[in-house]
């Protein structure tokens, strides 16, 4: 990893345009593309990226929502909005609640909810993520999970109750910087994180989510960092359908501040990258970014997006009663990015599959 990517550091405009022409990039042509002589390459990366994702997508984005269980954490993370000390109101969402959030998103069209929940074993124990999926699952085909690291029989027990996906961001591949950044609770172990979605996807989970938090570290070692950990997803999880994302660091309670700012076209060329290193990958794009920069980022790539998102428990039914995870950027309404995605030629699909019945199954 190190070796690519001093190889990048010193890639030249020749290296680059070799790696922009050789199919699938390695560690190292990938090194190149995100070099400095790969940003002027960037509008030839840019073309082959739309060409890759349409041929091998089509021309529809899977719309989703997260859906906030809990802000109660035992945690403390420098960048985040529900760190333990900071005075916030917290609350974890009761059954009843949860059944009101999830009518509410799929009143508004969705059928992909992402359960999204701080850590805090005491509120948020195996048992209420389970009940929480079971009550999702009443009204969403598709249900994924974004809270603590799990064990495998953790995830077997997710499983069972209707998971379909896990995603969990790694925040930073640097162990020096992640434990800066990770002071206390749970979430301070590097490697029980590390390792957990292969862990969900011995499990059976069939949609497993990786990521890196923008901003934390330097952004060429976080993009390779998270390659290298996406295709080995890919080998060691074959039955598993890999996803990436490429959160930067918003706005939140706390006031951090990013080291490590990634511009908007430092983080095209990170996404057409992933596109050409990981042709079959979804790539994911939250409200966390503007809807100018989502609307021109949605042809290079993105697969997966979110719409009308709420970062605070019980922000859809009763917004104002607890506190945000992080300020988000776009804040149209699900109709509004569906209209905008139509206006560029785009389907937005709230819901791409359901189990049929097997009384309707022959008709
Ligand atoms: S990042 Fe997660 S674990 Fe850390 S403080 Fe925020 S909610 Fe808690």
């Amino acid at each position: 990893m190190r070796a690519a990517l001093e190889s990048g550091a010193s890639a030249d405009a020749q290296a680059a345009q070799a790696a922009v022409s050789g199919g699938v990039p390695s560690l190292e042509a990938a090194a190149a593309l995100l070099s400095p002589a790969g940003s002027d390459m960037l509008e030839d990366l840019a073309q082959i990226a739309h060409r890759m994702t349409v041929a091998r997508f089509g021309k529809t984005i899977a719309m989703y929502a997260p859906l906030y269980l809990s802000n109660q954490c035992a945690c403390t993370c420098t960048y985040c909005g529900f760190s333990m000390g900071l005075n916030i109101r917290r609350k974890t969402l009761t059954r009843d609640e949860i059944s009101r959030e999830a009518v509410t998103l799929a009143e508004r069209g969705f059928r992909n909810i992402l359960l999204v929940s701080a850590e805090h074993p005491k509120y948020v124990n195996v048992d209420y993520v389970c009940r929480s999926i079971e009550e999702v699952k009443k009204v969403s085909p598709y249900v994924g999970l974004e809270i603590a690291a799990a064990d495998e029989e953790q995830y077997r027990a997710y499983v069972a109750s209707g998971c379909d996906g896990v995603v969990l961001y790694q925040e930073t591949y640097d162990p020096a910087i992640y434990a800066r950044h990770h002071l206390g609770g749970p979430k301070k172990k590097y490697h029980w994180r590390l390792d957990a979605l292969e862990r969900a996807g011995a499990a059976g989970v069939r949609h497993l989510g990786v990521g890196a938090l923008l901003g934390l570290a330097d952004w060429r070692f976080e993009a390779l960092a998270l390659l290298w950990h996406a295709r080995y997803l890919e080998r060691r999880c074959w039955r598993s359908q890999i996803n990436v994302s490429f959160p930067r660091i918003n706005p939140a309670a706390g006031g951090f501040v990013a080291d490590h700012p990634v511009d908007d076209r430092q983080l095209v060329q990170l996404l057409c990258l992933f596109r050409l290193a990981l042709p079959t990958a979804g790539i994911a794009l939250s409200t966390r970014e503007t809807p100018q920069l989502r609307d021109r980022l949605v042809p290079l790539g993105i697969t997966h997006m979110s719409a009308g998102s709420s970062t605070e428990p019980g922000g859809y039914g009763a917004p104002g009663s607890a506190g945000k995870q992080f300020e988000l950027e776009d804040t149209r309404t699900p109709a509004e990015v569906k209209a905008a995605l139509e206006r560029m030629g785009y389907d937005a699909v709230f819901k791409d599959w359901e189990v049929m019945p097997a009384a309707s199954a022959s008709t």
